[in-house]
């Protein structure tokens, strides 16, 4: 869109201040918030700002930014009131000698993606976003949904849920996200929306304002929604898989794609697996970033425990989708290790490195897990098979991602230590708590 274009826009849609967006390390969203009088001059000079208060950008001596407007990035935020009309522009953030800010996250996603694009290559990515809607029960505990009784798929006129997730998907439309698909998830209260693929830098933006987006219409219904990884003991947590493909930047032909391979895939895509495989202990740090993440990756819940591909396995890290023949653009992979509370640019800029790794130096695949339920397997049948496991905690992630110089390399020192430093906190926080288990556990019993 260029400047004329949206200043019409912005006429049209009665907007009355815009909200420069971009994210923290930790993918938290930050907001510079300025009446719609000043879009004109932030599209021409970029926007100051202060950025000493920032996780990861805080210098010193020189806090001061740039944020320079992705004017394609617009789109209204449809909860906001009509007399007050708001709408959000993404932003890169720069230095002020207009050079990019090597702390920005979205900035790392573009590096990773032009090193993708220098080879020819569009890097798509189709997240699977699942989260639950809670309903606080008078003071400050959350249940979930209480009409919210389906199961996978279930379907229930009155469900309350389904007129949420109706109202939720529309929004996302309304904001030009391709929506494909709402669905119940197996868990009570939980849910997915689905949208279509695009290219890595796009889907990002998309899982930020996916996540906004249901948040602030989930509050407008007096629900809470949380993408929390794991909410609630003992049922399924909160995923956020990704489908991976490299298409020709030339032709669009989708590079993954091989009418007469087994798995209909090319010796490219298998690089790209063996890649990921082989940097999974190092890049979970990133996609899965919460002490709570690892309360997901356990057995039983068909998350991801360990390292091993397959087409039709939900308990393998990475599946081979299948799809209708012909539709050869559908051919993909899909990891299913990262959750919703990742920093969406970090973690897909983190398993393109990975997979091009695999490529670039020619890494093979090890046989799938077919028709193994690796949940099943115990130690000594995973060590025969030669099956490593994901991390089991923040801390043993946060090890793994050091010892890795392709995904450290991939975020750059400024992200990789701003990173390593907020979840080294976060860690420590949780180490010296006292939890309610401990209580019950230990209280009587020592
Ligand atoms: N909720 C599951 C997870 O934590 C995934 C369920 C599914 O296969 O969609 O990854
Ligand atoms: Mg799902
Ligand atoms: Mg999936």
């Amino acid at each position: 869109m260029d400047k004329k274009e949206i200043l019409e826009r912005v006429k049209a849609d009665g907007i009355k201040f815009v909200s420069y967006q971009f994210t923290d390390v930790t993918g938290t969203v930050k907001s510079v918030d300025a009446p719609v009088s000043r879009l004109e001059g932030a599209l021409n000079d970029g926007v100051w700002f202060d950025g000493s208060s920032v996780e990861g950008f805080a210098r010193i001596q020189e806090s001061d930014m740039h944020l320079r407007l992705d004017a394609d990035t617009y789109a209204v935020l449809p909860w906001s009131p009509a007399e007050n009309k708001r709408a959000r522009i993404f932003c890169d953030i720069y230095h002020p000698d207009g050079r990019p800010f090597e702390g920005d996250p979205r900035g790392v996603l573009r590096r990773m993606v032009e090193k993708a694009t220098a080879r020819g290559w569009v890097f798509n990515v189709g997240p699977e976003p699942e989260f639950f809607l809670f309903r606080r029960n008078g003071g400050s505990s959350i249940h979930p949904v209480p009409h919210d009784v389906g199961g996978y798929f279930d379907f229930s006129a009155q469900d309350e849920a389904v007129r949420v997730r109706t109202e939720l998907m529309s929004a996302l439309i309304s904001m030009g996200l391709d929506v494909e698909v709402g669905h119940h998830e197996v868990a009570l209260g939980q849910h997915e929306i689905d949208f279509r693929f695009a290219d890595a830098l796009r889907t990002a933006d998309n899982v930020l304002t996916l996540k906004y987006t249901v948040k602030a219409i989930a509050a407008q219904n007096d629900l809470i929604a949380s993408f929390m990884p794991k909410p609630v003991f003992g049922i399924n947590g909160s995923g956020m898989h990704c489908h991976q493909s490299l298409f020709d930047i030339k032709t669009g032909k989708n590079l993954f794609f091989d009418a007469h391979d087994e798995f209909n895939l090319t010796q490219l895509a298998y690089g790209y697996i063996a890649g990921q495989l082989a940097h999974a202990r190092g890049f979970t740090g990133i996609i899965a970033p919460s002490v709570n993440s690892y309360k997901r990756l356990v057995p039983g819940y068909e998350a991801p425990v360990y390292i091993g591909w397959a087409q039709v396995n939900r308990s393998a890290l990475i599946r081979i989708p299948r799809h209708n023949p012909g539709m050869d653009k559908a051919t993909r992979i899909e990891l299913r290790c990262p959750d919703p509370s990742c920093n969406p640019y970090l973690a897909f800029a983190a398993i393109l490195a990975a997979g091009m790794d695999g490529i670039d130096r020619g890494l093979e695949v090890p046989k799938p897990l077919t028709n193994v339920n690796v949940y099943d397997l115990d130690e000594a049948d995973r060590r025969r098979l030669k099956i490593k496991s994901l991390p089991g905690s923040l801390l043993e992630a946060l090890e793994e991602v050091d010892k890795d110089a392709v995904i450290k390399g991939a975020l750059g020192e400024v992200v990789y230590s701003a990173f390593h430093r907020a979840k080294m906190e976060e860690w420590e926080a949780y180490r010296t708590n006292v939890s309610d288990w401990e209580v019950e556990r230990y209280l009587e019993t020592v």
